[in-house]
């Protein structure tokens, strides 16, 4: 793919990526924006041990657009968007309103003098990731091809955000539905360079490292050796991929997409890897699609390895799930869930592999 890296009007890098090699991307952002000026702080949890960024400056938005216009489709005559070319393959670009961005000012601190409160300008990286320049289309649409293009994008952002001073570990996600809060329609996903290794991947560390101890091989491993050969729970088991749905699963519909080889990110999978990977991945969403006959709500995290730490003892793998547990109602994360991390599932996960396949 063509790579082709231009700033917005307010500083802020897009990326175009190109299918075709000869595109030229030289349109000019025509919008008057106020210079960027993202302020988010993190503060350390002293009971947890945890981060939690503080972006105060999302609710004193100054630039909205109309609401009946999408800022992620093309720019049209009179129509300026976050794009300013008017047509775009893959094209990436630094959030508007960032959870964590580079260059915010400031020092690390404590907060009100709380010694054990630690708290520090939440540096790293927001981006958005628009998948196809059409509205109206899905990942679940966009073909193979596409598919695989957007991989070499996740691949592509990796590295980079990787490489940023700070950066600690690097997250593609992606939220569909109206259902889980996503207000734009447009098929789109985000990529956070965080400034710190994420609990969810501290625990997993913890874990492989207790496991390899004590048995000398990777947990994960393990676990799609024995998934695959009991195939209960497998959806799709294709040469480099397995998708099954956890033998302990949290939510109403939830599915791990694991390649077969310990790979620490997305960088790290081979052509072979990546190729396989794209029609593996939209024969499950096809079926999240058809277990109620609605695009189903999800949202796709990828589990990568921190930058500096565990990669050894990281496996990547792409983590989906549902918030519906029928089609027309929502798991709320009560109080058990809420309150203290326990999770109460309605369905066992044979029966949501069952439903699913
Ligand atoms: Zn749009």
């Amino acid at each position: 793919m063509k790579r082709t890296a231009r700033r917005l009007a307010d500083g802020r890098e897009i990326i175009y990526f190109d299918d075709e090699p000869g595109r030229e991307r030289a349109a000019e952002d025509t919008r008057e924006l106020p210079p960027q000026a993202p302020a988010s702080e993190m503060r350390l949890d002293p009971l947890t041990d945890e981060w939690v960024a503080i972006a105060a400056h999302r609710q004193s938005r100054t630039y909205k657009p109309p609401a009946e216009m999408c800022p992620l489709c093309p720019t049209s005559p009179g129509r300026p968007t976050e794009i300013p070319e008017p047509d775009y393959d893959i094209v990436v670009f630094e959030n508007q309103f960032p959870s964590f961005a580079e260059g915010i000012p400031g020092e690390s601190s404590t907060v009100d003098g709380m010694p054990m409160v630690p708290a520090a300008p939440a540096r790293g990286r927001c981006e958005v990731v628009c998948f196809t320049s059409d509205h109206d289309s899905s990942f679940a649409a966009l073909g193979p091809e596409r598919v695989r293009g957007v991989v070499d994008v996740w691949a592509d952002r990796t590295t980079a955000l990787s490489a940023i001073p700070g950066v600690e570990q690097v997250f593609c996600f992606e939220n569909r539905g109206e259902e889980i809060g996503v207000t734009l329609h447009h098929p789109h996903g985000q990529i956070y360079g965080y400034p710190f290794v994420t609990p969810k991947t501290q625990t997993m560390l913890r874990v492989a490292e207790a496991y390899r101890a004590e048995h000398g091989r990777h947990v994960m491993g393990d676990v799609l050796a024995a998934e695959r050969a009991s195939g209960s729970r497998v959806l799709v088991d294709s040469e480099h991929w397995t998708a099954f749905v956890p033998a302990a699963a949290r939510w109403p519909v939830e599915v791990q997409i694991v390649p077969h080889r310990q790979v620490p990110d997305i960088a790290a999978l081979t052509d072979d890897e990546r190729d396989d990977f794209a029609p593996t991945y939209l024969d499950v969403l096809g079926r999240l699609d058809r277990l109620y006959d609605k695009p189903l709500p999800y949202i796709a995290a990828w589990h990568q390895a921190p930058v500096r730490t565990g990669r050894d003892l990281s496996w990547l793998h792409l983590e989906l799930f549902s918030v519906l547990r029928s089609a027309d109602k929502l798991k709320y994360l009560a109080g058990s869930e809420s309150g203290m991390a326990v999770w109460i599932n309605d369905a066992t996960p044979e029966q949501i592999a069952e439903r699913l396949r």
